[in-house]
């Protein structure tokens, strides 16, 4: 018997002699799953605009890595062909993920071209594409991807927390101190707990005397039973990381994110075994990848992920997976994202139980809010909406006042 190059292999029969499972393989084929032009889900995308936002920030936002004063966020709307509308937004952290608003808005077109026409429940045939197409650009990706999510959702007539196959939960996030001074931080963290807020995470990363002076004068600030954290961006070496974490062993952080360099997993391990106080990944962990491999080398306590490095809530849904095998929890945090885009990572965080912490404090700094509908704080927790998909949007006199580009079917 000859076999040819489609040669078929029909499933083997089961006990009852039927054939229960009427699966084909085409050897060295690739054509196991093809799309069913007759299903009646067969809602595409038939429109796309990218909208350029300038957000200003109340004051100057420093971290170990950067100073940022405003920033400029790209938003995806989808129409679909129900008329339905889905929105995205990009917010762009050049020094983590290396995308500005100038690449995002090169960026953009190409990626509507694979988005548009396709089905709306198959996001992740678009993910799959988008990747395909485009290497790297994961903060306008995340764009889309959020889009679609919405879409999707609205669709299902759920909220984007139930789509997920999650509950409506509130949650404690933090409010996020900048560097500066140690009597400057230490004001400003007082401020955000007479607001309301119940957690505190604080920008270090400079050095050992001025990183460990910031910690005491916030937690003398805030008092002792606020959950404080401190995210170094990569600021310190090996020994600083140690010598930061061994001298304030006494003020009870609950966990340090990222002391050393984004690629160095062996020192993140090393900071890991030499302190008492657990070590979260957040420029270490891109992707569900990145999860896997400080999973296996035993490097950190906790995975912080954010949609604009995952490229999306597809792969985020994978870190945590990741996260859960390996018996870490995760955190969701942001960039600069307005009440949208914080939203959107609201309800991932409503529906993943094993995303423990929220850093979704972003919009606070923004001197406007030009999201209607959307979560909201009260008393330092995140409460999200009910309606269908996001459940936020742009308002119409806003993006009246953008630059908007159109790419049409
Ligand atoms: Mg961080």
């Amino acid at each position: 018997m000859v076999l040819g190059f489609a040669a078929l292999i029909r499933a083997p029969a089961n006990s009852t002699g039927t054939r229960a499972i009427a699966r084909w393989r085409v050897a060295g084929g690739t054509d196991y799953l093809r799309s069913n032009p007759t299903s009646r889900h067969r809602v595409t995308v038939t429109g796309i605009s990218i909208i350029r936002a300038e957000l200003p920030f109340h004051a100057p936002f420093r971290i170990s890595l950067t100073r940022t004063e405003s920033t400029t966020n790209l938003f995806v709307r989808l129409t679909a062909s129900d008329g339905q509308v889905g929105w995205g937004e990009a917010s762009p952290s050049p020094a983590i993920t290396g995308d500005t608003a100038a690449t995002m808005a090169a960026a953009g077109p190409a990626l509507a071209e694979v988005i548009l026409g396709r089905t709306v429940s198959d996001i992740g045939g678009a993910v799959r594409a988008m990747r395909a197409r485009m290497v790297g650009q994961t903060t306008m990706r995340s764009a889309f991807d959020m889009a679609l999510y919405d879409l999707a959702a609205r669709q299902a007539g759920l909220p984007l927390y139930a789509y997920l196959g999650g509950a409506n939960r509130s949650f404690v996030t933090d409010n996020t101190v900048g560097m500066d001074t140690p009597k400057a931080m230490a004001e400003t963290a007082r401020g955000f707990v007479a607001a309301g807020f119940t957690a505190i995470k604080a920008k270090v990363g400079e050095g050992v005397r001025q990183d460990v002076a910031r910690i005491r004068a916030i937690r003398t600030a805030i008092g002792p039973a606020i959950p404080l954290r401190i995210d170094a961006n990569q600021g310190w070496d090996v020994p600083a990381a140690i010598a930061v974490l061994t001298q304030t062993e006494d003020v009870g952080i609950e966990y340090c994110e990222q002391p050393v360099r984004r690629g160095n997993i062996r020192g993140l391990k090393q900071v890991r075994d030499s302190v008492a106080i657990p070590i979260m990944a957040d420029e270490s962990v891109f992707d569900h990848h990145d999860a896997l491999r400080l999973a296996a080398a035993e490097a950190c306590d906790y995975l912080n992920i954010k949609f604009s490095k995952s490229s999306g809530m597809w792969v985020g849904r994978k870190i945590a997976a990741v996260a859960e095998a390996a018996g870490m929890a995760c955190m969701v945090g942001c960039m600069s994202e307005t009440r949208l885009g914080l939203t959107a990572a609201a309800h991932f965080i409503s529906a993943h139980p094993i995303v423990r912490y929220a850093d979704l404090d972003s919009h606070v700094d923004h001197t406007l809010d030009p999201v209607e509908g959307g979560m909201e704080i009260h008393r330092g927790r995140v409460v999200i909406p009910d309606g269908p998909g996001i459940g936020a949007t742009l308002s119409d006199d806003f993006v009246a006042e953008c630059e908007v580009e159109d790419v049409l079917a």
